[in-house]
């Protein structure tokens, strides 16, 4: 047991308060008081304390669209609109990456993250192919939490319900066996592929069964939706019916859904989405270098959709950096909405912390800092030139900070970064194959 003492607490709780001179009193995995530093001190006496004076404690930050496999491709993806970007990067990369690229990629992602403040991110789409030992290991190592979507999609042969079936379940038995390894780090979820283009399959007795085994595991399903202008199109030119239309026919909304993007929805669809409960992930750095378009997020949110945030990755971002992500979600609403107040500091931080819990359908373990919650907490050291001074502490984080200003990262009370230094790996080790790897792949993918 520890206490975190002499620093602001910004904890996102359901009162949002922001307390100086606190301290946090954390026993193993979690919180258990977070108060004014005398109090908590008088408490728990003679506990170890480890003085964060000039620290502002935040919530450890969720990024729930994060393709943690692609950090190998960092800047090969430029420029490129989103089919060619699929069908000449990614796609080559994975068939000729091996199961240890992945992790080594996988691996790379976690490190910036974590250097970025981030304690747990949805990774959509992980390839069937990985191998699932040795990427828990990894993430086991780092001590971040992972959300897993293994991606999912029906075989080519024709849709049956009894097929359907069979299929769920077998891709079930995999998350069974990894779901909640890792010492709980590792969460399975379904990273389901629904159509986007002429040629994709289409098996709405599989959506059902996916469904079903989502529900049976209590595990989450995760997709991209209505992103691009072409997929939208191909939607209602195939079936005659908006995305959220299909996705709502085919069992594919609910409380513990997670859709990606959502950029070209319509009003009514917005409306679907909240009649569902559906989760949205907003990716607005990399909706703006992709050109997909543009979320028009404050209507969203004004329908209570819970709307969170994400990267998208080292491929179309080109970071996993979710402080820029935070900073730009809110430049551009008030840009669309030629309103400097359409977007606050407070909502993009909310975005990026307790409602990405919400979408990760763990809102009663992560996401604040509150007593009996995990104690996932990110320390910023707000002494610095561009950070100083703090009037509004909010807007600081938002607007000022960046993922320089994280000093220590917590995750289930573990420090797995310290003073700027991730502890589970060599990180210097790590980022030198990672180039040699990264040059060879290049050669295979680019210069073929
Ligand atoms: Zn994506």
């Amino acid at each position: 047991m520890y206490l975190l003492d002499n620093l602001t607490a910004v904890t996102m709780d359901a009162e949002r308060r922001i307390l100086r001179d606190a301290a946090i009193a954390i026993d193993g995995p979690e919180i258990v008081a977070v108060d004014e530093s005398s109090a908590v001190k008088k408490r728990f006496p003679g506990t170890e304390i480890v003085d964060a004076t000039g620290m502002t404690a935040i919530p450890g930050l969720i990024d729930t669209h994060a393709h943690a496999d692609q950090s190998l491709l960092r800047g090969l993806g430029d420029g490129m609109h989103w089919i060619p970007f699929i069908d000449d990067v990614v796609e080559p990369y994975l068939a000729k990456r091996d199961p240890a690229i992945g992790v080594l990629a996988n691996t790379l992602s976690m490190i910036e993250m974590l250097r970025s403040g981030t304690t747990c991110f949805v990774s959509p789409n992980v390839d069937p192919r990985d191998d699932y030992a040795l990427l828990a290991d990894a993430i086991g190592k780092l001590g971040i939490r992972a959300v897993l979507g293994r991606y999912t999609m029906p075989d080519a042969r024709p849709d049956s319900v009894s097929k359907a079936r069979n299929a769920a379940k077998s891709a079930s038995r995999i998350m069974r066996d990894w779901h909640g390894s890792a010492d709980g780090l590792v969460s399975m979820w379904f990273g389901l592929h629904v159509p986007r283009r002429a040629g994709d399959t289409d098996h709405p007795h599989f959506y059902e069964a996916v469904a079903n085994e989502a529900a049976a595991l209590g595990v989450g399903i995760t997709y991209h939706f209505c992103s691009e202008i072409e997929d939208a199109d191909y939607i209602v030119e195939h079936y005659g019916m908006r995305p959220a239309e299909w996705s709502r026919d085919n069992h594919a909304l609910g409380d513990n859904v997670l859709l990606i993007n959502g950029c070209q929805m319509t009003d009514p669809e917005i409306g679907i989405l909240a009649d569902s409960g559906t989760h949205l992930a907003h990716s607005p750095v990399a909706n703006m270098k992709m050109a997909t378009g543009i979320l028009p997020l404050t209507r969203v949110l004004a329908t209570n959709v819970n709307v969170s945030l994400g990267t998208d990755g080292a491929l179309n971002n080109n970071s996993y950096d979710m402080f820029a992500e935070m900073k730009t979600a809110v430049l551009l609403q008030n840009a669309i909405n030629r309103s400097a107040s359409a977007m606050t500091a407070a909502t993009a931080l909310e975005m990026a912390t307790i409602n990405g819990a919400k979408a990760i359908g763990r809102r009663d373990q992560l996401g604040s800092i509150e007593l009996g919650k995990q104690a996932d907490i990110v320390l910023l050291d707000m002494r610095q030139a561009f950070t100083a001074p703090v009037h509004d502490v909010l807007s600081n984080i938002v607007f000022a900070a960046n993922r320089s200003t994280v000093d220590t990262v917590i995750i289930a009370g573990r420090k797995v970064v310290e003073r700027g230094v991730v502890t589970g790996v060599d990180e210097a080790s790590v980022i030198d194959e990672a180039k040699t790897r990264a040059d060879e792949l290049r050669k295979l993918i680019i210069e073929r």
